[in-house]
């Protein structure tokens, strides 16, 4: 992958169309776009969405692709409050059928080797984690299987979680719910006491709540290069 063919990928603009949209938990909804043409992206990308089925201010974000290739579609999920911008708006407003443009896929969220995992996730942060994990899934001979979620939601809205308990079930991954700071650093230390530089952390979530976290990491000495940071700017 990287930035050539980032740049490259960017250039491309599908169109996608609704499939059908629902509300998970709270305020979080979940979008599932099906396209004609077929659309390869690797587990922890993210698309470029742009609304054109109305004239919105500022008609473009950035989603995580919560899927995998082969579920067969795209699915994104977010925060909708009662006064969304006007792009969610018109997102809440598309009927299936109805298309909306998305550029990509784009960006590096993956792990590259196979060595122990520690995915820490804050709120809508989750939703790489989705695809990375299903992914893991699939190809469980070839990553490490010591892979540890920690997701964190202080308003104890999760989401996927059905999902998530049936693949800790058959599959090593610890997963835990966690709703205070306190509880995530605790496990984070005990991960960095077990495996040091050793493993790669990923953290996905707002920025202010990354620059923690990330801090938090640097403190106990593990290094830049093992950590790799999606954030959710616009939260
Ligand atoms: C690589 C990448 C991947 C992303 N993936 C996702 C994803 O999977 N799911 C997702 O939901 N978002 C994701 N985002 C963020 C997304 O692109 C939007 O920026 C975000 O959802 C905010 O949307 P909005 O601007 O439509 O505002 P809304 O959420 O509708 O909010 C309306 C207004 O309220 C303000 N606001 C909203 N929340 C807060 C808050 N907590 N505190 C203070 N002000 C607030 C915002 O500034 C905004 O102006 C991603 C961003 C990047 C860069």
């Amino acid at each position: 992958m990287g930035l050539l063919n980032d740049i490259l990928s960017i250039l491309k603009k599908h169109e996608i169309s609704l499939k059908e949209k629902y509300s998970e938990v709270g305020d979080i909804y979940t979008f599932i776009f099906e396209t004609k043409e077929e659309i390869n992206w690797k587990a922890g990308q993210h698309g470029i969405f742009t609304i054109n089925h109305t004239k919105v201010n500022k008609p473009t974000r950035a989603f995580s692709i919560a899927s995998i290739p082969s579920e067969g579609h795209i699915r994104i999920s977010m925060k909708i409050s009662e006064k969304p911008s006007e792009f969610k708006q018109a997102l809440l407003n598309l009927q299936p059928g109805m298309k909306i443009s998305m550029r990509g896929p784009i960006g590096s969220f993956y792990p590259k080797n196979k060595r122990p995992l520690l995915f820490i996730a804050g709120g809508i942060g989750i939703t790489p984690y989705r695809a990375l994990i299903k992914d893991l899934l699939l190809n469980s001979g070839e990553i490490s299987n010591d892979i540890r979620l920690l997701y964190i939601d202080s308003g104890e809205e999760f989401i996927y979680t059905e999902e998530l308990d049936k693949v800790s079930k058959i599959f090593s991954i610890q997963i835990n719910y966690l709703i205070k700071r306190e509880n995530l650093n605790e496990e984070i230390e005990k991960f960095i006491t077990k495996y040091n530089n050793e493993a790669e952390y990923f953290i996905v979530g707002s920025k202010s709540m990354i620059n923690a976290i990330e801090a938090l990491l640097k403190s106990k000495g593990i290094k830049q290069k093992n950590i790799k940071k999606d954030t959710f700017v616009g939260y």
